[in-house]
C-alpha cells in the first residue's frame, strides 16, 4: 500500500512496478514493508505507476466494502431462515 509521496532526493531507486529509474526531483510513492516486525524496507513507485497503484488500492477497498455490505444485508434473511427451520423442528418434535 502506498503510504506516502515524496520528491525523490536521488536517481538511485528503481520503480517497483515498471523497473525504471526514478529521476531525481520527481515525485515517487513510498510503500513500506516490514519483515519479522522490525526490519523495514521501502519500495518506491515512479510518478507514472503510483497513481495507478493508489487507484487499484482504492478499488479493492471499495470492492471489499461492498462485498461486506452485501453479506451484512443477507445475514438477517439467513438468520430468519434458521429461526424458521428451528421453530419447524420444535413444532414437529412436539406433534
Ligand atoms: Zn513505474
Amino acid at each position: 500500500m502506498i503510504e506516502g509521496i515524496e520528491i525523490s532526493p536521488s536517481d538511485r531507486a528503481g520503480c517497483n512496478n515498471c523497473g525504471k529509474r526514478i529521476g531525481k526531483g520527481t515525485p515517487r510513492g513510498i510503500q513500506i514493508s516490514t519483515y519479522g516486525g522490525s526490519h523495514i524496507t521501502k519500495h518506491y513507485y515512479c510518478y507514472k505507476c503510483f497513481p495507478l497503484k493508489i487507484t487499484e488500492e482504492v478499488k479493492s477497498i471499495k470492492d471489499e466494502f461492498s462485498n461486506n455490505l452485501e453479506k451484512l444485508q443477507r445475514l438477517p434473511k439467513e438468520l430468519d431462515k434458521l429461526i424458521i427451520q428451528q421453530k419447524k423442528e420444535i413444532i414437529l418434535s412436539n406433534l
